[in-house]
């Protein structure tokens, strides 16, 4: 198994954009919205038994997934949000290990937002934390996904608080400046994890 980052902070906080950077330097990137999407592509067995349980009101009229239906379905119940997790996560995390035995570079970058409210820390060898000013976060996730302030806001309240990422970060990028000043601070870890990578290996 290669030397695995994981790369994580609340929404917005610029994770993508930071993977985007190291996607740069060649490295491989398993991201775990990715696999999310993918296993409920139609004629999947996650999506077929979405639809068992909420009907044909959670598609949307070329017959995949509806988020925005989904995402109201699960907000307004804990115990439905429950459901989806033991759902999903066991298929995303199969698909993602079978990822990371396939992996080239040195080593992995695995982008996974919900990692320590999952508590699967123990499947990296690494942990980077992304941390940005709450209010830039809201502002920036905002104008990207073109939503009310409040939803943004919902959807902070139930992630993982800053401290409680910070008290297993083992490297921190603080993203609320520029795009240059997080893409030095990234050559800098990059550089790092390479060092790291080889010593694992021996
Ligand atoms: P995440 O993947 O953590 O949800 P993104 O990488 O999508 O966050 O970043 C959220 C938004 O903020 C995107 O529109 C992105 O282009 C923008 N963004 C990210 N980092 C910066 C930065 N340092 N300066 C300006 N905009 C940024």
């Amino acid at each position: 198994m290669p030397y695995v980052v994981a790369l994580t902070g609340g929404i917005g906080s610029g994770k993508s954009t930071i993977a985007n950077i190291f996607a740069k330097f060649n490295i491989t990137i398993i991201d775990s919205d990715v696999i999310a999407y993918e296993i409920v592509k139609p004629g999947s067995f996650a999506l077929k038994e979405i639809i068992k349980r909420y009907g044909c009101s959670m598609l949307t009229e070329h017959g995949s997934l509806s988020r925005s239906s989904l995402r109201e379905r699960i907000f307004q119940y804990n115990e439905e949000r429950y459901w989806l997790n033991n759902l999903l996560h066991p298929i995303i995390n199969i698909k993602t290990q079978e990822l990371k035995k396939t992996a080239k570079s040195p080593y992995i970058l695995w982008v996974v937002p919900l990692l320590i409210e999952q508590r699967i820390q123990y499947q990296a060898n690494r942990i980077l934390v992304v941390n940005v000013r709450e209010s830039v976060q809201l502002k920036r996730t905002q104008t990207r996904d073109n939503v009310k302030l409040t939803q943004v806001e919902k959807i902070i309240a139930i992630q993982a608080t800053p401290n409680q990422r910070m008290a297993f970060a083992d490297d921190i990028i603080n993203n609320t400046g520029t795009i240059q000043n997080t893409f030095l601070q990234v050559i800098k870890l990059h550089k790092f994890y390479i060092k790291l990578a080889k010593i694992k290996r021996g």
